[in-house]
């Protein structure tokens, strides 16, 4: 597709449909990220191209940069401006150079350009639909499930992916916690001896500098009981040149420390992520991958089948593929549930275990994660169960009488897990109506 043809795209969000892809011959990504930088940035240093904070300094947060680069009639500027005024624009010259701008369906312009739909489909979705502001316990800490508790330690990201579940977050200006906010909320964890782990997700925790993020987790790991730390960071997919010796080295004294990061397509696996990704491990940091099911970038088997087999060349596990949220300004790429669950489909028994991640809808209400996948049970009685195997083909299993009594309790012949074991007015899941979000 011409640039144009790009750009209008972007602009009116017209594309194919989704779920048939196009074979199309397919470029290594190092070759289409050399021809695109070449043309976008050819003045640029080697010293300066590999240099994290010239990249984060030379992001493109305007429409009139972005039309530079790719040119924009003044009738998609103006639309596009509209869409930013309300979700900016951030993209690394790195990412930016993998945006085939010969591909008509280019997975990684989807998740990093902005679309007009954005706002077009504004009245679907909520702002916050996993209630992330209700289960805060201290500004930036999110308290929801008993052990764990999530800092969000920053609004800012390299790259302002167009799916985000924080999209609310990054229209009041760009924010970093102060020291005071950070200590109130060290101090929380530390007076809740429960919390084992603790989760530093986006905005992006790696923007902030390696001294500064470097008191947080020494302040962490004064605290006896936790654990861990994991960090969610895009960093390794979209400015890996982030993941320097000097980074990793530091990671490496406040272990475990357990990384998870985002790959949504396999063009996003290159040299320089799969280089991010063995320093992380080299330093003991496991790499794990948490992808969003996005329409016209991975909704298919074959797209989820071909970026899991690439994150685990590079040694990262496919941990979770998340359905995308309810979020206002995304509703272009959300795909029915049912391609999560064909996807999954697909995959079992036809490639290895290891390379299928979970599929998970986070619930809205803070409800948390819900893992979903096909059924398997075709029938199921206490001497045995019938199972379909991945070609449906239909076993009988012999189910062993139990040693002692099921875990689980039954209402009105239902299995119902001990936790859950609260009259159905308690549990909340029956009674709510549905929300109507148009
Ligand atoms: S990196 Fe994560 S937090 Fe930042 S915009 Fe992308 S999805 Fe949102």
């Amino acid at each position: 597709m011409n640039t144009s043809t790009m750009a209008a795209e972007a602009a009116h969000g017209a594309r194919s449909p989704a779920y048939a892809p196009e074979e199309v011959e397919e470029e290594p990504p190092s070759s289409a990220l050399l021809r695109n930088r070449a043309r976008f940035f050819g003045d640029v240093s080697e010293e300066s191209w590999n240099d994290w904070k010239w990249q984060f300094r030379n992001r493109i947060t305007s429409i009139d940069e972005l039309a530079q680069l790719i040119p924009l009639s003044a009738e998609e500027r103006a639309a596009l401006s509209q869409v930013t005024s309300k979700y900016p624009l951030s993209v690394t010259p790195y990412y930016l150079c993998l945006i085939d701008p010969n591909d008509r369906n280019d997975p990684i312009m989807r998740q990093a350009i902005p679309c007009v739909r954005e706002i077009t489909m504004g009245g679907f979705g909520l702002e916050d639909p996993l209630e992330e502001r209700g289960d805060s316990v201290v500004p930036g800490l999110v308290h929801r499930y008993p052990d764990r508790v999530l800092m969000v330690l920053t609004n800012i990201c390299p790259v302002y992916c167009r799916h985000c579940t924080r999209k609310r977050e990054w229209c009041h200006g760009a924010w970093t916690r102060t020291s005071a906010e950070i200590e109130a909320m060290v101090d929380y964890i530390r007076r809740n001896n429960n919390i084992r782990d603790v989760i530093i997700s986006g905005g992006d925790p790696l923007t902030l500098s390696t001294r500064r993020l470097e008191q947080v987790l020494s302040a962490l790991r004064q605290v006896g009981h936790v654990e861990i730390v994991r960090i969610g960071s895009r960093f390794p997919v979209v400015l890996p040149q982030r993941i320097d010796e000097e980074l990793c080295s530091m990671l490496s004294r406040y272990g475990p420390i357990w990384l998870n990061t985002h790959f949504n397509h396999e063009r996003e696996i290159g040299p320089e992520s799969a280089m991010a990704c063995d320093r992380l491990l080299r330093s003991g940091v496991p790499v794990s991958n948490q992808s969003v099911l996005l329409r016209g970038v991975n909704d298919s088997v074959e797209a989820q089948m071909k970026l899991c087999h690439g994150l685990l060349r590079i040694k990262v596990r496919p941990y979770y593929l998340f359905q995308c949220d309810e979020v206002q300004g995304t509703e272009h790429l959300r795909t029915p549930v049912d391609v999560g669950l064909d996807i999954i489909e697909g995959m079992r028994g036809h490639t290895s275990g290891l390379a299928i991640p979970t599929f998970v809808v986070d619930l809205p209400d803070g409800g948390g994660k819900v893992p979903l996948q096909p059924n398997y049970v075709v029938s199921h009685t206490r001497d045995q169960l019938a199972l379909r195997n991945y070609e449906f083909r239909l076993f009988r299993y012999r189910n062993p009488a139990p040693s002692r009594p099921s875990n689980r309790r039954r209402r009105n012949g239902k299995r119902l897990h001990p936790s859950c074991a609260k009259p159905e007015s308690q549990t909340g899941t029956v009674a709510l109506p549905l929300r109507r979000t148009r």
